[in-house]
């Protein structure tokens, strides 16, 4: 420590910041790096001095941040020193006066330009312009070429202000824990961060569900002592024969995170008590001299097979080959000693670092104009983000949607003829596979041959599979092969060619459109042709020139009539609010002057209620929220309030792409308005049944049921009940009711 430090030893929150830049230190000096401790305290002492005397929301010491990050950096990931001054310096240019010119004299190029790359992405995540998160997620991808320690370094950086999330305003939290959830967790698992993508992942859930997230954790804490029970139980004789083999190894339960409990939850519609597999069984090994790692794993696994029944159809073997994150590991699962399956998960120790703190810290950093050593499965992937990256002018959203193909999908198999290897996503069909061997194939690709067999271009490939792609000179991408293929290489490829035909198409269609204009003996300018597009329905010229190219609209030689008629503007206005409203016919619509648009207090929640006529509020018909579901408010072009659950996908869009116009709101009690939800019923298909059913849900309750479908199967029925309801409890009340029905199995609440 030199003397600046020591200049007001008593003040507590000096003492704060020295102790836990002793901890990065200390924990940096236990690391495999080269020791660089003086250039991480200059570091340090320069950020330090930078932030002085500015302060976080919770009242802490600015510099505790990018202390925090830089702590991940070493610890979560594994990186050295170059991270890690980077990850202290990160804030320095984005929040004082300091340049990167700055950060270059005292700290060399590199880290300059990690700090650079950081600054540039960081716009707004924590300001008020964040609306546009989708074209900051791009440019925080571009970066990847260039070093990926500029996102390691982001992704820490969104790791420590979600862990410090409960000091921002609430409107804020549900932004950045949607944003989160939307991006940087599936990047944390794509770049095999495993441990850093489960804690993002609760943290989100935990402000987006604070009543599940606790819900789950209790139950976990009430079940904890009979699981450690079983588990004992099981690993007794499993230990006896690894010890035999001289073997030394960790062997532990892993509970599963809360967000992955909630999800299956979620997505299965079942209860907690309902999930099985709440946790797996993982042996971690030391290697032995002679023994490769691979053969520990399989002679573990048939130390197991010994002693459990294996379920031959869950055998996962990550170790012959890794997953493109680069995780490594050989899954099985037995039959544990009370009948239920247990999955076991066999690792080294170097595959268990992989697995943990990501394939990133094995990275061996690309220096520009140097060639790659080895074409790793990483690098394979930021290549083809890369390539579409750079595809002409991609819409920020669908943008989006396409990476988070590549981001989430498990992997499989496939063979060509000649018998070599590819890798393609879960879901990945013949056209997939064909645009993954080049382009020009995809393109141009009429069919496949799987295992030798003829299949059409949307056939899914499983594991295993042997494909030959047949071609011919004359095909070209079709629209809707869009509907089917799963990488986004291939969708990014279809829609440039769908794109540039189009613009083509539109060029003819504009020619068209202006020789008619010539014709009628008008002049043309940029208003008239607006008028014509829009008395057929196109609010975009382009769009109008197409379909008039394909002869989907033929211009009449009355053009003179429409141009002319109606020819003021607050026509056309109203014209153009039809189409945003989405009514078919647009002389209905009244011309409405411009209202001003509502303002909205964003430090209380919004409260959800009706009125005398009406709700202060709009119902999204995507999730189709109820009073008294997790929610969030949209505003939308209009300035209402859109309500969709908490949890419904679009919504998450939304709160990435705008979080600017998300709101908190709150359900006040609703009497008169009704809304519509769905309850599935099971069952034994008992004459009367049915009958007590809905004498009880119309009796009892006098709610309306408006749709009702039973199906029934040797001797029993499955149900879909669609009613109107007042609120959550409603729908409670109902459930609970209907279960206690002689016969009717479960009852739950459905999204459709
Ligand atoms: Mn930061």
């Amino acid at each position: 420590m030199d003397k600046s430090d020591m200049q007001n030893p008593i003040n507590p929150d000096e003492i704060m910041i020295q102790n836990e830049f002793e901890k990065l230190k200390s924990d940096y000096l236990k690391s495999n790096h080269r020791q660089k401790i003086e250039l991480i305290t200059k570091a340090f002492n320069f950020a330090n001095h930078a932030h002085n005397g500015v302060k976080r929301r919770d009242g802490t010491p600015y510099i505790m941040h990018p202390l925090a990050v830089a702590l991940i950096c070493c610890n979560g990931m594994g990186l050295g020193s170059t991270s890690i001054c980077s990850a202290l310096l990160h804030d320095v240019v984005e929040d004082t006066d300091f340049t990167v010119e700055d950060i270059k004299n005292m700290f060399g190029e590199k880290i300059a330009q990690i700090v650079n790359g950081l600054t540039k992405i960081s716009g707004g995540i924590f300001g008020d312009q964040a609306s546009e998160q989708a074209e900051n997620f791009r440019r925080l991808l571009l970066t990847m070429n260039s070093d990926i320690r500029v996102i390691l370094i982001k992704i820490a950086d969104r790791l420590h202000n979600m862990r410090t999330l409960g000091s921002m305003r609430s409107d804020k939290q549900f932004k950045i824990a949607g944003e989160t959830l939307y991006i940087y967790a599936p990047l944390a698992y794509r770049l095999g961060l495993f441990t850093i993508k489960s804690e993002l992942e609760d943290l989100s859930f935990k402000y987006e569900h604070p009543e599940d997230y606790a819900s789950i954790h209790d139950k976990l804490a009430q079940t904890e002592e009979a699981r450690n029970t079983l588990f004992e139980y099981f690993a007794e004789p499993v230990r006896d024969k690894l010890d035999k083999m001289g073997l030394k190894y960790e062997m532990r339960a892993r509970v599963k995170s809360a967000y992955s409990i909630w999800h299956k939850m979620q997505a299965k519609g079942v209860l907690f008590e309902d999930i099985y597999d709440l946790y797996a069984v993982r042996i971690v090994f030391e290697p032995l001299p002679d023994v490769d790692d691979k053969n520990l794993c399989w002679d573990i696994y048939s130390a197991i097979t010994d002693i459990y029944q294996i379920r031959p159809e869950r055998i996962r073997d990550w170790v012959g080959r890794p997953k493109t994150n680069g995780y490594q590991a050989l899954h099985l699962t037995v039959m544990g000693p009370n009948g239920q399956w247990i999955e076991i998960q066999i690792r080294s120790h170097r595959m268990n670092d992989i697995a943990e703190k990501g394939l990133a810290a094995h990275w061996k950093y690309k220096e520009k104009n140097k060639e790659i050593e080895e074409d790793t499965e990483l690098d394979k992937w930021v290549n083809t983000i890369t390539e579409i990256l750079e595809s002409p002018d991609p819409n920020a959203l669908d943008f989006l949607d396409t990476i988070k193909l590549d981001l989430f999908s498990s992997d499989i198999s496939v063979f060509t003829p000649k018998g070599d290897i590819k890798t393609l996503p879960q879901g990945a069909t013949a056209l997939d596979f064909a645009y993954s061997l080049h382009t020009d194939i995809g393109n141009k690709c009429i069919g496949a041959k799987v295992n030798h067999r003829l299949v059409p271009l949307s056939h899914r490939l499983t594991s295993g599979d042997q494909i030959e792609i047949l071609t011919s000179r004359s095909q070209e991408p079709q629209p809707e092969w869009l509907s089917f293929v799963a990488t986004a290489k291939a969708r990014a490829k279809i829609d440039a060619v769908l794109k540039r035909t189009r613009k083509e198409g539109a060029k003819k269609g504009e020619e068209k459109v202006l020789a008619a204009f010539n014709k009628a003996g008008i002049e043309t300018n940029s208003s008239k042709i607006d008028k014509l597009a829009l008395y057929f329905g196109f609010p975009k010229r382009e769009d109008f020139y197409y379909s008039v190219e394909k002869g989907n609209v033929m211009i009449p030689d009355n053009i003179k009539k429409i141009v002319k008629d109606k020819a003021d503007s607050t026509w056309l206005k109203s014209v153009r609010q039809a189409l945003r409203f989405g009514t078919k016919d647009s002389t209905e619509v009244a011309v409405e002057p411009d209202k001003e648009k509502p303002t909205f207090d964003k430090t209380k929640p919004y409260i959800l209620s009706e009125g005398t006529y009406n709700l202060n509020y709009e119902v999204a018909s995507c999730c189709k929220p109820i009073p008294g579901d997790d929610a969030l408010g949209f505003i939308n072009d209009d300035g209402k309030v859109v309500v969709h659950k908490r949890s419904c996908p679009i919504a998450m869009k939304l709160k990435a792409s705008f979080g600017n116009r998300i709101l908190t709101t709150e359900w006040s009690s609703h009497k008169t308005a009704s809304f519509e939800a769905t309850l599935e019923v099971k069952g034994i298909d008992t004459l009367g049944v049915l009958s007590t059913m809905t004498k009880v849900i119309s009796d009892e309750f006098n709610v309306n049921i408006q749709h009702l479908l039973i199906e029934a199967n040797d001797g029993v029925f499955e149900g879909k009940i669609k009613l109107k309801v007042h609120s959550v409890e409603d729908i409670q009340r109902l459930c609970v009711t209907l279960s206690k029905i002689k016969n009717v199995k479960s009852v739950g609440r459905v999204a459709e």
